[in-house]
C-alpha cells in the first residue's frame, strides 16, 4: 500500500543523511516482510506515525493546558486538551493525564502521586508475568519501594491453575498492609478481575492501580472488562493493543488524585511534554473511538484464540489451558525437553517470525534461556490476517521448531511468511530505496 508522505519524507532523509536513510529502510523492509507476534507491538496507521513527524517537536509546552511556562502554546493547549477529551470518552472516565514518555514513567509518576519512599505496594511475581515497573530490584519501583508479591495458582489440579490466586493476593495485603495493589500485567493472557482487586485493596486500605499497559485498546473496545469503577487510578501505554504512538497515559475518576498525578508527571518525574506524541495520542484515540476499532479488538481476541487452537493441535501446552484476551504463553516442553524459548525465538526469527522468549509460571529455567514463548496477535491482526491464517502461522511455528532450527526448513518458511506479508501490506512503512547490503 503505497503512501506517498513517507516516500517524499524517506527521500528527503536519504538527501541529507544516507547513513540514517538506509537503516531506516532496512527497518521498513524488516517490518513489511516479517510477522511481528511480539505481544506488546502493533503497526500504527499513517496518520497516527505522521502526527509524530511535525513542527508540534519545536515547542516548549511545560505545564498544563491553559497554564504553560511558556508564550506561543494557544494551539499546544487544543490539542491537548483534544488529547484528553478524547482518552476520557475512551475510557469512561473523568480525568486523564496524556503526558507520560512510557508506560513506566506513567508508572513512575502514579507511584509519586499516592506514596512516600519507603512505602509498600503489592503486585504480582515479576517473573510470572509483572512488568519491571512493578518492583524489579533496579527498577526506581524495587529502589525507592517496598514490593511485596503475590502469586498464582501453581496447583496443576486447582481449575484456576497458572492463573491469579485472588486468595492468596488477599493473605499477602492482609499481612503487609500495602499502600498501593497493583494489577495489570505483560504476559497474563487471562482476564483480570478488577472488582476483586478493590475488594483486596478495600481490606488492607490500599489504593487500586490498574496499569492496562497490554490490554488497553481490548478495554477500550469492549472486549476486556474495565478497570473502572474498580480502580483508583489506571496506568497504560498507548502503543499496544490501543495502536497509538510510543508513549504513557494516566486516568482517574477523583479529582483529588488527578491533581497529585498532574503534579507528579509534571514537574515531579518529567520536564517538557512531547506535544508531537500527545497530537499523535489525539489522533489515536479518534481511531480507537470508531466502530471500526471494536471489530479490530474483537479480531484480536479471535486471532488468539484461533493461534493458541492451532498450537495446541500441533502439541504444545498452552499456559492456564489458553487465553482471554491478545496474548498467550507457549509452553515448549510437552513438545521437545529441551527447547527453550532462547532457541525458538532464534530460530524462528531466522525464518521471518518475530516472537519473545518469556518465562512460564514457576519456570525451571533462568530468564535468558525460558521454557516458553510469550506470542500475541494485535499486530497481525492490524495487517488483515485472519482466524483462518492463525492456523497457517501455528503450523509455520511449528514447522521450524520441529525442524530443530535447520536452515533449510527456515529459507523455506520464510518465503512462505514474505508471501503472507505480501497479501496483507503496512501502509505507510516502505523503504522508499533499495535494500542492499549494509
Ligand atoms: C509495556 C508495559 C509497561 C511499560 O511501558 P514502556 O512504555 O515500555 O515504559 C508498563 N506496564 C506494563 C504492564 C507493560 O506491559
Amino acid at each position: 500500500m503505497h503512501d506517498p508522505i513517507s516516500q517524499s519524507v524517506n527521500d528527503l532523509i536519504r538527501r541529507q543523511d544516507p547513513e540514517i536513510a538506509d537503516l531506516m529502510a532496512h527497518e521498513a523492509d524488516r517490518q513489511q516482510f516479517t510477522l511481528e507476534l511480539i505481544a506488546s507491538e502493533n503497526h500504527v496507521s499513517p496518520a497516527v506515525m505522521h502526527a509524530m513527524g511535525t513542527c508540534l517537536t519545536n515547542k516548549y509546552a511545560e505545564g498544563y493546558p491553559g497554564a504553560r511556562y511558556y508564550g506561543g502554546c494557544e494551539f499546544h493547549d487544543r490539542i491537548e486538551s483534544l488529547a484528553i477529551a478524547r482518552a476520557c470518552d475512551l475510557f469512561k472516565c473523568r480525568f486523564a493525564n496524556v503526558q507520560p514518555h512510557s508506560g513506566a514513567q506513567a508508572n513512575t509518576a502514579a507511584f509519586m502521586a499516592v506514596m512516600k519512599p519507603g512505602e509498600t505496594f503489592a503486585s504480582l511475581i515479576l517473573k510470572d508475568g509483572g512488568h519491571l515497573s512493578h518492583g524489579m530490584s533496579l527498577n526506581f519501583s524495587g529502589v525507592y519501594h517496598k514490593p511485596v508479591h503475590y502469586p498464582l495458582h501453581y496447583d496443576q489440579s486447582h481449575p484456576e491453575f497458572e492463573q491469579i490466586d485472588y486468595d492468596a493476593a488477599m493473605a499477602v495485603c492482609t499481612e503487609h498492609k500495602p499502600k498501593v495493589v497493583m494489577c495489570g500485567y505483560s504476559a497474563y493472557p487471562r482476564t483480570i478481575d478488577f472488582a476483586r482487586f478493590r475488594k483486596i485493596a478495600d481490606a488492607c486500605g490500599a489504593l487500586l492501580i490498574a496499569d492496562i499497559a497490554h490490554i488497553a485498546g481490548l478495554v477500550a473496545a469492549g472486549v476486556h472488562p474495565s478497570p473502572f469503577p474498580h480502580a483508583h487510578v489506571v496506568t497504560t501505554t498507548t502503543h499496544k493493543t490501543l495502536r497509538g504512538p510510543r508513549g504513557g497515559l494516566i486516568l482517574t475518576n477523583e479529582e483529588d488524585l488527578i491533581k497529585k498525578i498532574n503534579r507528579a508527571v509534571f514537574p515531579g518525574v518529567q520536564g517538557g511534554p512531547l506535544m508531537h506524541v500527545i497530537a499523535s495520542k489525539a489522533v489515536a484515540f479518534g481511531e480507537a473511538l470508531r466502530p471500526e476499532f471494536k471489530d479490530y479488538a474483537r479480531r484480536v481476541v479471535a486471532n488468539a484464540r484461533a493461534l493458541a487452537k492451532g498450537l495446541i493441535s500441533r502439541g504444545y501446552r498452552i499456559t492456564s489451558g489458553g487465553t482471554d484476551n491478545h496474548l498467550m504463553l507457549v509452553d515448549l516442553r510437552p513438545k521437545s525437553a529441551d527447547l527453550t524459548g532462547h532457541d525458538a525465538e532464534n530460530w524462528l526469527g531466522k525464518a521471518g517470525i518475530v516472537v519473545n522468549k518469556n518465562g512460564i509460571p514457576n519456570d525451571p529455567r533462568p530468564p535468558k534461556l525460558t521454557s516458553g514463548l510469550r506470542l500475541g496477535t494485535p499486530a497481525l491482526t492490524t495487517r488483515g490476517l485472519s482466524e483462518r491464517d492463525m492456523d497457517a502461522v501455528a503450523g509455520l511455528i511449528d514447522e521450524v521448531l520441529a525442524g530443530g532450527g535447520d536452515e533449510a526448513v527456515c529459507a523455506s518458511v520464510r518465503e512462505r511468511v514474505r508471501h503472507l506479508c505480501e497479501k496483507h501490506p503496512l501502509p505507510g512503512v516502505e523503504a522508499a530505496a533499495p535494500v542492499g547490503n549494509l
